[in-house]
Order: C-alpha cells, then structure tokens, then sequence
C-alpha cells in the first residue's frame, strides 16, 4: 500500500496556508524570462499537482491572481508577494516548490529553457538540460 503523503505549503508572512494529501509530481524549473519575474528568480522552481489533492488551509483573502493571456496564472500573497501556486482555468495546475513546508520527496527532474537563462546564472552540468521545451514524454 502507498503510504498517505500529506504537504503544507505557505507563503513568506506565513497567513497563507495550504495542504497536498498527495505527491508532487514532474518537478521543473524554467529559465526563460518570464518565469524569472514571475517567480522573482534565476528559474522557476515548480512541481504538478492533482486539483483534487491541493486544498486552501487559511488566508484565501490575502491570495491573489495574475493570469496571462495564455490562461495560465499565478497566485500570491498580496501582503508579502510569495508566489505559491500556478493555475489554469480556475483549477490549481501546480506549487512553487519554495513555499512548500516539507521535503516534498522529488527532485527537479528538469531544466527547461536553459537558452534563454539570465547571463548571470550558472546551472550545474549534471542536470537534464534543454534549450526550449523539453521533448514529449511519450
Ligand atoms: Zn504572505
Ligand atoms: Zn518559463
């Protein structure tokens, strides 16, 4: 029998909480551009999440949403600016692993967009690497 995994997450001022009665899955982080201001970083650091696993502990007033125009977006906390989720269609898609509590038991698996990482970030060689998108996992 799989053993229950249960995560918590919050943001930096600690008023948003949440829990994952769940795994993490696919973690990644991205280096083009955008995900450098969104996650306010040399890269994202972000794993998947089922919906159905993800619930909103306390502090839902302070989150707020900024959605592109691709229909994915991000929420944060509007008193401290940690980002904690990315969303697609109203349905949580994903966490930001710096907010996560515990050691969500994944490893970043892959690195994406690497060709268009700031000049000043140094990524270590031993990792999976990839220009732009990843190939398809089959
Ligand atoms: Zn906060
Ligand atoms: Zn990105």
């Amino acid at each position: 029998m799989e053993k229950l995994v249960k995560l918590t997450g919050e943001c930096f001022c600690g008023e948003i909480k949440y829990e994952v009665n769940g795994k993490l899955r696919d973690a990644r982080s991205c280096h083009c551009s955008r995900c450098r201001k969104a996650f306010s970083s040399q890269a994202s650091a972000y794993a998947l999440v089922n919906p159905s696993e993800f619930q909103w502990i306390c502090g839902t007033e302070l989150l707020t949403s900024y959605i592109g125009e691709n229909g994915f977006g991000l929420q944060f906390c509007k008193q401290c600016g940690s980002t904690l989720c990315g969303i697609y269609q109203d349905e949580v898609h994903g966490v930001t692993l710096g907010c996560v509590n515990e050691d969500p038991e994944i490893e970043i698996g892959r690195h994406i967009f690497v060709g268009s990482k700031a000049s000043w970030e140094v990524i270590p060689q031993d990792v999976p690497q990839y220009e732009g998108h990843p190939p398809k996992i089959a």
